[in-house]
């Protein structure tokens, strides 16, 4: 993967140098985070000797498009378990058509049914001669969790020499935070290069700090245990949910107005999931905590998709 840039952004907040790494512009399969996380994937399906992908993702995601073309262009076979939205309906979005048009079984599921079905996904492949990987580990989805984490330690050693290339010291990092892989990976990274004057916030988009901070001490001590990583000192984990605005896939109008400006002013697209969520949450938590005179990194982790999905948010007045 190549290093994607860091460039200055302007915000109405003085006093704040904020910059972006700008991950949306992998070029694969309009980048992003999964678009890494889903070569972790597919090299770690190589290593086990496994010939049939498995993932799984609401219409929404990100992540089943990167696994669905990562697949359509290596020539192999990939399954997509979908669960329908918490209210039982169904949507179809920019990705779910991507996941279609590249060639992915696609498989509706309950979502309180998701082990039967990968199960039952599990045992079609294996029917027809196949062997199948599926992304989580077991059909509880367990057992895989330090795959995903490598892809953000090495983001992170990435930011660690293009700080080096800028001469500049990040004093705070923060990303959009949903099931915790990257987070977990930036904070891995921060683990081994013993940085502990950095701070890495992660703004939940969906679940309540609590919550996530277990999931993403879980991914942690599977990384460091796969890595044979000494944890002297567990690394703080911070994680903001104060900006859910309602929940997943919900926006409120302050996260609306961020993705306005953030693409008049910049020309930056973000997403009300996503990244717009995480941005506004950002810019709410710098003045809240009255921070000043700091250096700060806001992983843009993708999701371009969505933004179009969403175009009409950046109408005036709507
Ligand atoms: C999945 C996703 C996130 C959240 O990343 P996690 O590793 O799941 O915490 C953030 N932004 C975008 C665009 C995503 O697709």
């Amino acid at each position: 993967m190549e290093r994607t840039p860091i460039v200055m952004c302007k915000t109405d907040l003085d006093n704040l140098d904020i910059y972006v790494k700008r991950d949306d512009l992998l070029p694969f399969s309009f980048g992003g985070n999964k678009a890494r996380i889903a070569q972790e994937f597919y090299s770690d399906m190589d290593i086990k000797g496994k010939n049939c992908m498995i993932g799984y993702g609401n219409a929404r995601s990100n992540l089943s498009r990167a696994l669905a073309n990562v697949n359509s262009y290596r020539g192999g076979v990939c399954h997509i378990i979908s669960p329908a939205d918490d209210d039982g309906s169904r949507i179809v979005t920019n990705n779910s058509y991507m996941v279609h048009a590249c060639g992915a079984h696609f498989h509706e599921c309950e979502k309180q049914k998701v082990a039967e079905a990968v199960e039952s996904v599990i045992q079609e492949c294996e029917l027809n001669g196949m062997k199948p990987y599926y992304i989580y580990g077991d059909k509880f989805g367990h057992g895989n969790e330090a795959v995903p984490v490598r892809a953000y330690e090495k983001v992170y050693r990435e930011i660690l020499e293009q700080e080096e290339q800028m001469g500049i010291r990040f004093d705070y990092i923060f990303l959009p935070t949903g099931t915790g892989m990257t987070q977990s990976g930036l904070l891995a990274g921060k683990l081994i290069a013993r940085r502990s004057n950095q701070k890495v916030i992660g703004i939940s988009v969906a679940r309540k700090s609590e919550q996530e901070i277990e999931v993403i001490k879980n991914y942690l001590d599977a990384f460091s245990l796969e890595n044979q990583i000494l944890i002297e000192e567990y690394p703080e984990i911070c994680v903001e949910d104060d900006y859910l605005s309602g929940g997943y896939g919900k926006y409120s109008d302050g996260i609306k107005d961020t993705i306005r400006s953030m693409f008049v002013c910049n020309g930056i697209p973000l997403d009300s999931t996503y990244t717009g969520k995480g941005f506004y949450g950002m810019l709410e938590y710098l003045k809240k905590n009255g921070i000043k005179n700091a250096n700060i990194l806001f992983i843009h982790t993708g999701g371009t998709p969505l933004f179009f999905d969403n175009i009409h948010l950046l109408e005036q007045g709507k």
